[in-house]
Parts: structure tokens; sequence; C-alpha cells
């Protein structure tokens, strides 16, 4: 990855037997599984053992020259220090605007850009989930095929809304989590509201009158927000309760069926990227190609977010470099802080992220897994930070705070208001969400071709030699834009594949 490293991973499906004779003339001591660490040249006992140029272990013991190098062997480094970091201080040359490139989209009343056009139904509480599952089933079935122009009905369940400590600062983290999906640009700003009446998240909680800008479509005033409250003294029976769902879904189902697609610049796009069941090919093919596909979307003016604090934690000296200004910067160490007393509340650190698959696909440890990461980001300065379940309203590059965990960050990035999300995998994962297209892209051949009806992008080609990262870099972009107008279905979308939103609650559950 870099010429000071003095590891190297093999690429070859299958792995290498011992005894094979590498480029460098090293000949492989051990059997060496596929994406897994080869050492370039002898590493003595406490040596630095280098990959992307930055130190992710301390060798525990004399490593000879063509080993396997794994976990076992490495002392994780610690963490870098919060203070004394670069502020500001890389000035990329500016890059060129990149104009011309459009897709079609759902203009919203807010200013902002759907991909789909969607009925979410936003619940207050869990209490209330079966039966508003009970009533989607039925909206499906008997007012969907009325309103052609409409893509799906998607209830927004989730664990949240009682049994709860709300008055706890953290609380405040899981409402507006839900209350910024609500707004989501995928759903034409048709907020509907199941509640059951005696929760603590209350829909004037969840949804502060005049703090949202609820616009009825037909006056262009502010309409009141729609609620069915489950405990209402009118529903006599549980039939009563979902009649009364389905007749305010008919309502809003009626104003997004008449809303069209129309034609609107790249910079529309919303994209959050991450990455899920990682391995060491994750920062060699396919975060480097989502990293290129990155700056192409912020020199055509989009927004882009990425997130993970875990796996940029071990980076947050290139970050805090690479952000735009002094505050931005402090913004970053600002959640870094957060998330690293957050963990040691749960006397843990950010080394609890890795996973038995990471390691199973050569990540030895978070320092090796988080520079893989960071390349999602592409090179761009960082325009903007955005806290766990807030919105970001800038353009460019932007840091949307949230844990790894890839349903928790999905979820945190709706919120954020993504209308696109690209996710990598190396392990394997059908991971997709209801609420916006989710284009996976395979790190590895090998994947790709036995998951060749989940995976949406080989970005393995790079390893294999038959593709440049910008080649598919590039791919991607122009797939995002087919997705996005809805010319092409993600693999994720063909099969209805949809994970749950699991809001980020930090605060305790009484
Ligand atoms: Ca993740």
């Amino acid at each position: 990855m870099h010429p000071a490293d003095n590891v190297a991973i093999v690429a070859n499906d299958g792995g290498l037997p011992a005894g094979t004779r590498l480029p460098g003339g090293q000949v492989l001591v051990d059997k060496v599984p596929q994406a897994h660490k080869v050492a370039l040249e002898d590493i003595p006992e406490g040596g630095a053992v280098r990959r992307y140029n930055v130190v992710i272990g301390y060798a525990l013991k004399f490593i000879a020259a063509g080993s396997w190098v794994h976990e076992r062997l490495l002392q994780m480094p610690d963490a870098r220090a919060l203070d004394g970091l670069p502020i500001a201080t890389a000035k990329p040359t500016p890059m060129e605007p990149l104009a011309g490139y459009t897709f079609e989209g759902y203009r919203n009343a807010d200013g902002s850009v759907g991909t789909r056009n969607i009925l979410a139904i936003t619940q207050t509480v869990q209490c209330v989930a079966g039966v508003t599952d009970f009533a989607v089933q039925r909206i499906k079935a008997e007012l969907l095929p009325k309103y052609p122009n409409v893509d799906d009905v998607v209830a927004l369940e989730h664990g949240y809304g009682c049994g709860v400590a709300i008055d706890a600062p953290d609380a405040a983290v899981p409402i507006r989590t839900l209350r910024n999906i609500s707004l989501n640009p995928n759903f034409g700003g048709e907020v509907m509201v199941v509640s059951l009446g005696c929760e603590k998240l209350q829909p004037e909680r969840l949804m502060p009158p005049g703090a949202i800008a609820l616009v009825d479509q037909r006056t262009l005033q502010e309409a009141p927000l729609d609620v069915v409250c489950l405990q209402d003294e009118a529903h006599v029976g549980f039939m009563s309760m979902v009649d009364s769902i389905l007749r305010q879904a008919d309502e809003h189902l009626k104003r997004l069926n008449a809303r069209r697609r129309e034609t609107v610049p790249a910079s529309e796009l919303v994209v959050g990227v991450q990455c899920g069941g990682s391995d060491a090919f994750s920062g060699v093919t396919a975060n480097p190609a989502v990293g290129f596909c990155t700056d192409l979307l912020v020199r055509a003016g989009a927004t882009v977010m990425f997130s993970e604090v875990t796996e940029v934690r071990d980076g947050i000296d290139q970050l805090t470099a690479r952000a735009a200004t002094p505050e931005v910067a402090q913004a970053l160490i600002d959640q870094m802080v957060w998330y690293d007393a957050y963990l040691a509340r749960g006397r843990v650190d950010r080394s609890a992220n890795t996973t038995p698959g990471n390691k199973k696909g050569g990540l030895s440890n978070i320092v090796e897994k988080a520079m893989g990461s960071i390349v999602k980001s592409g090179s761009a300065p960082i325009a903007g930070v955005v806290a766990p379940g807030e919105k970001a309203v800038q353009k460019g590059l932007i840091y949307a705070a949230t844990p790894a965990s890839d349903f928790i960050c999905g979820t945190l990035q709706l919120a954020a208001g993504m209308n696109l999300h690209v996710f990598t995998t190396g392990r394997g994962t059908p991971y997709g969400l209801a609420q916006v297209p989710v284009i996976k892209v395979a790190t590895r051949s090998d994947l790709a071709r036995r998951w060749h009806d989940l995976m949406d992008v080989n970005a393995g080609r790079i390893a294999d030699g038959q593709a440049t990262i910008e080649e598919v870099g590039w791919e991607l972009f122009h797939l995002m834009l087919d997705v996005a107008s809805g010319r092409k279905k993600t693999w994720a979308e063909h099969w209805k594949l949809a994970n749950q939103l699991v809001l980020f609650n930090p605060a305790p559950v009484t």
C-alpha cells in the first residue's frame, strides 16, 4: 500500500502455500490465507509493523521475512491522544468542479430531493409496531395499487419511546434521530404519526409544532401534525384503529402519487458511505474506489457523509488536518472525546470494534481496519461535522459521527438526510434499507462471484488487475445516478431486503 510498508497482503484467491517465491524475492515461511499479511523483511521483536505507512502494531517476537503476520504477533498501538493534533493544516489543491451530471429526482418543499417516493409511517413508541405493521400490510394490498407513482409504504419501527429516561441529556439523540428520519427527503414531507397515547415520547415532543416545517402542499400553510392515537376514545375495537391508519394513509398517498420525477443536478445527492463485514481488501479495492467516487461527488457539488467513529479514531490526525477550518477540526475532536467517554463508561475502548470475521479477513486490529475504512472519505477537505441524529445542512464532505454498527450507522445517516447509501463489504452482508437504495460494493471477486445477485459492484477487479480504482469509481458514480433516478434497482431493492432501524440510545432505560 505504501513504499515504506514492511508488510503486504496476499491477493490471490485461496491464499498462497509455504515456499512460494514473491516478486520481491521473499519466500513464504508459512501458508498465508488470502487477504492476510506477509512480512516483506525481517522485523525485530518490538519493531514497528507498517501498513498504509502507519504503525498498525509492534512485533511481539522476531518475525522473519516471508512469515504470516497475524494479530497474535502484534501489540496494538495506543490510541492517538486528542491534544496537539494538526488543525486544518492540509491545504489540498482545489478540486476542479464537475459539471453536467444530473439525475431524475423528486423535489420537496424544503428544497431537498428524494430518490424514491415513499410513504413513511412514524411511530412514537414500539408498543404500536404490531398494529402499524398490520395496517401497512393492508395499505400495500388495498391502497398502493391505486397509486402507481408511490414506490412503497414503510413503517418506521424502532425500540424507543417508553421505558426510557427521556429527560436524560443523551435522550436527545434517539429523539432527534426519529424526528429527522421522518423528514428524510424520500418521504416527500408527508409526515404521519401513529401513537399509543400514554407513552413518554408524546407526538408533540417528537415533532414540536413550529420546530419542523410541515407544509400543506395545497394551501402552503403550516399543516397540523397528522397523528393516529390508538388510545383515542373514538376507537372501538382493533379494526377501528387499523381503519384510522388506512384513512389517513390514503390522504398522504394521494399527494405523494401526484409527484413526478424531474431532472436535478447531481449536487442534490446526499450520499452516506459506510462499510461492514470488512476485510483486508476493503482498504485496497472497494474503499479507495468509493473514495475516488466521493471526490467526484464533492466536485459535482453533492453532499457525502462518512461516519463510524471507532473506524476513524486511529486516523483522527488525518481528519483534523483535512478539516476545512479550525472549527470543523474542533467539532471532530469533540465527537471523538464524547465517544471515548461513552466507550469508557462500558469499560472498553475502540478495540472492541473488530469482529471474528474482520480477523479471518486479515485485519489484525482496529488500527489496520481504520486505515482501510477512512479512505472512503476520499481527499476533499472536511466541510462539516454532524452529531448523531442531527441533519446535515452543508454541501461537500461531511463527517456524520455515528457508531460503526451497520444498522445504527445507516439509521443515523438516514436522519442526516441521506438519499442514497453506498456500502462496502469484504466478508459479505445482505444489508439493505427500506427507506433509501443501498448500493453494495464487494471488495473481492470471490465474494462478488458467489453473491452475484446481492453485490451491485465488484471492486475486487482492482486487486485482480482487471480495473483501476478510477474505473471502478466512475462506474459507481454512474450507477449512483441511475439508481437515484429509479432507472436501476439495487439487488437489495430487487429482493426487498431491509434491515430494521436501530436507534442509537446512549441514555439509560428505566
Ligand atoms: Ca459499519
